[in-house]
């Protein structure tokens, strides 16, 4: 098969012809048709994210039909359409598991990092943690919906009934969630890099009530702040324009240092947390909620073989949305 290769960090990807990888006890096989490009891919491939298997075959974002089930497997059934999302496995007995917690679970292993993922023409994964789409999105625009969507909606989630919302970094995750917000009655403000109208003009097309740059201070303060954009200085910038009792939400894997800043930004009972990773019950109230709201999923193609021009445009800021790139199987 065909695959896009992390051999060692900093060095890009490589094109290579690998087998066609077997289903274990537990696992499906599955044929890729699309699978969404993230963030966190440009992490683990600039050597961001600890002890990652090695050469890794990056993408958590999957969509496809099963072809093959492993040992002990009867669902989902042969010919079933499925995504993978980043959460590949958990040890289903550790106090985060048993707790509703999963998605910080000490041997939780993670799709394309931990696991080989989707930039491939063929994908394994354990069939106890692959998702049902709505039938309303073709595989380009389910793509997305698996980590920028997921992931995006369990921050979304911890912002409570914040009636207002901010939202910085505007890119695929943020123009999901917005859309999930609006259709619930929320006011969203968008964040984009200082001067990128673009962005800007994009978050408004959306439905967002405000764009603006970070550096700018919207017109109310805000109920809870939404960070998708991967820069510590956003931390303190949110905390200044959220209310008190307000909830600043870090929505990323990997952000660079946070930098000090005054105790009276965090006085007044406001709430400064992360969100890592993604539960299966995140995972099944957003499909749920992805198979009733209409969501209009911007992406932008692109064949296996130039994942690494797609790289590029997300690492540049130059994208609309969400790269997705598709196996022509
Ligand atoms: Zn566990
Ligand atoms: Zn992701």
């Amino acid at each position: 098969m065909q695959a896009m290769v992390c051999e060692r960090p900093q060095q890009g990807l490589v094109a290579a012809r690998l087998p066609q990888p077997q289903p274990g006890p537990g696992e499906v096989l599955i044929r890729v048709h699309a699978c969404g490009v993230c963030r966190t891919d440009l992490h683990l491939i600039d050597g961001e994210l600890p002890e990652p298997k090695s050469p890794v075959i990056p993408g958590h974002e999957i969509v496809g039909t099963v072809v093959a089930h492993g040992a002990g497997v009867s669902a989902p059934a042969l010919g079933a359409r499925v995504g993978v999302p980043w959460l590949g496995h958990t040890c289903g007995h550790c106090e985060y598991c048993t707790s509703g917690r999963e998605n910080l679970c000490a041997e939780a292993r993670f799709t394309g990092y931990q696991r080989d993922g989707g930039y491939a023409d063929y994908v394994v994964a354990d069939a106890r943690y692959v998702f049902a789409l709505p039938d309303r999105y073709d595989d380009l625009h389910a793509a997305p919906l698996l980590c920028a969507g997921m992931v995006g909606y369990r921050a979304y989630r911890m912002a409570g009934d914040a009636p207002i919302i901010g939202i910085y970094g505007f890119g695929a995750a943020a123009h999901l969630v917005a859309q999930v917000a609006i259709a619930q009655r929320r006011v969203v403000f968008a964040f984009t890099r200082p001067g990128d109208y673009r962005a800007q003009d994009f978050a408004r097309q959306i439905g967002a009530s405000w764009a603006g740059g970070s550096d700018e201070v919207p017109p109310v303060s805000m109920d809870a702040a939404l960070i998708f954009a991967p820069v510590g200085a956003l931390v303190p910038a949110a905390l200044a324009v959220t209310k008190p009792g307000g909830t600043v939400v870090c929505g990323g894997i990997h952000m660079s240092d946070i930098p000090s800043f005054p105790y009276s930004l965090l006085w007044q009972e406001r709430v400064l947390r992360s969100v890592a990773n993604l539960t299966r019950r995140d995972g099944e109230e957003f499909m749920a909620l992805a198979g009733s709201i209409p969501l209009d999923v911007h992406v932008e193609p692109f064949p296996l073989g130039e994942a690494n021009a797609a790289l590029a445009r997300l690492r540049h800021g130059e994208l609309s949305g969400a790269a997705v790139l598709t196996t022509g199987l």
